[in-house]
């Protein structure tokens, strides 16, 4: 049926001459990291073409969740969602912080709002959420709490790459939101990420904190880490940028035909928040039982087809997270399936993959 295999997503690769045009400005001036100007041209490009007043590259889309936390939460509590990654929640214990868990909204996938404010505690010192697949948490609801409280907000929006909310950048909510350039992601480096901090009080911490504390080649402003990019990953990054309408586009277009291949009563699609433009980053179907999701898998992966179990299992259920149970993260992570999404999906292969998954329901 098919005649390659197909993986949930494959890096978008530029072509490489594009790539070495790039390249060879890095073998030119023999500077291949440290903010050379590859990376300072690319946070250029990237402020421009996403509308964002700051943005610091980093070597990926963890650093910036560990830095945020560590100079916003304090070794405290914090709240965040069983519905992730698992950098969202691992970087909360690797910060010494502890994680209180709070279920999620059933149609949006992301952080349930209203169970937020029963959950803080004198300890609590920020809100740490994800905009799951590009979908915006309730931002309004969270930085009324926030602001009533006094939390600090960080988003954690490595899905959110082009997305925008009432009409400005996604990044540009929160005090701190956080993005990833990883090879699997919209918009990548092959490996990368970016710290978008929206608080006056922090931008320059921030900036001190992924550079070692730095403040001159014998000076130190305070404690830091390495959360550099490198020029190597800042010139993927340009090559892919140059084709961002394009990839856009073509994954506009899949989603476009599951939606109508997939129209069943028993397939949920993930409903996006009004006010939001969308980026097409992922497309999960959820099923009305774990039952059908492995039966839809088995049969795909026969075929050759290797849609991905985003997410699984729910965050509170890991060894060393130990929360209460989540019962509506707990129910979607057994019955959500990420399906193959990319710029180069045909779509003869879209309707392929859609009449499988319609013949196990
Ligand atoms: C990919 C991802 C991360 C981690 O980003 P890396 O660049 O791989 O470090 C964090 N949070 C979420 C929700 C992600 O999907």
């Amino acid at each position: 049926m098919f005649n390659r295999r197909i993986n949930v997503t494959e890096s978008f690769i530029p072509p490489m001459k594009d790539y070495t045009k790039y390249l060879q400005k890095a073998f030119d001036s023999k500077w291949l990291t440290n903010r050379g100007q590859l990376t300072i041209d690319l946070e250029d490009r990237l402020r421009e073409y996403l509308c964002l007043n700051n943005i610091l590259l980093t070597t990926n889309g963890t650093i910036p969740i560990q830095i945020a936390l560590k100079l916003l939460a304090d070794k405290g509590n914090v709240i965040t969602t069983p519905f992730s990654y698992i950098a969202t929640a691992s970087t909360i214990i690797w910060e010494n912080c502890s994680p209180t868990f709070v279920d999620i909204d059933p149609d949006f996938l992301t952080i349930d709002e209203s169970q937020i404010e029963s959950n803080i505690t004198p300890n609590t010192k920020a809100i740490l959420v994800t905009h799951v697949f590009g979908n915006p948490c309730n931002i309004d609801v969270i930085e009324q709490i926030a602001r009533k409280h006094k939390l600090f907000v960080i988003y954690d929006a490595a899905h959110c790459f082009g997305v925008k909310y009432n009409g400005k950048s996604i990044f540009n909510y929160g005090d701190i939101s956080t993005c990833s350039f990883h090879a699997t992601k919209l918009f990548h480096c092959g490996e990368g990420g970016a710290i978008i901090c929206n608080n006056k009080d922090f931008t320059e911490k921030v900036f001190y904190s992924h550079n070692f504390g730095h403040d001159g080649p014998l000076s130190f402003h305070g404690l830091g880490i390495n959360g550099k990019i490198s020029e190597l990953q800042s010139a993927m990054g340009h090559a892919v940028l140059d084709n961002m309408s394009n990839i856009i586009q073509a994954r506009k277009k899949v989603v476009n035909l599951y939606r109508i291949n997939l129209e069943n009563p028993n397939i949920k699609f993930l409903k996006i928040r009004e006010g939001t433009e969308w980026n097409y980053s992922y497309f999960p179907i959820i099923l009305n039982d774990e039952n059908t999701l492995k039966k839809i898998e088995d049969l795909l992966n026969k075929e050759g087809v290797f849609p991905r179990r985003y997410f699984y299992p729910s965050l509170n259920t890991i060894e060393y997270l130990k929360g209460p149970r989540m019962p509506i993260s707990e129910s979607i992570s057994t019955r959500i399936l990420c399906l193959p999404l990319f710029a180069g999906l045909t779509q003869k292969e879209v309707n392929s993959i859609s009449s499988l998954i319609l013949k196990c329901l």
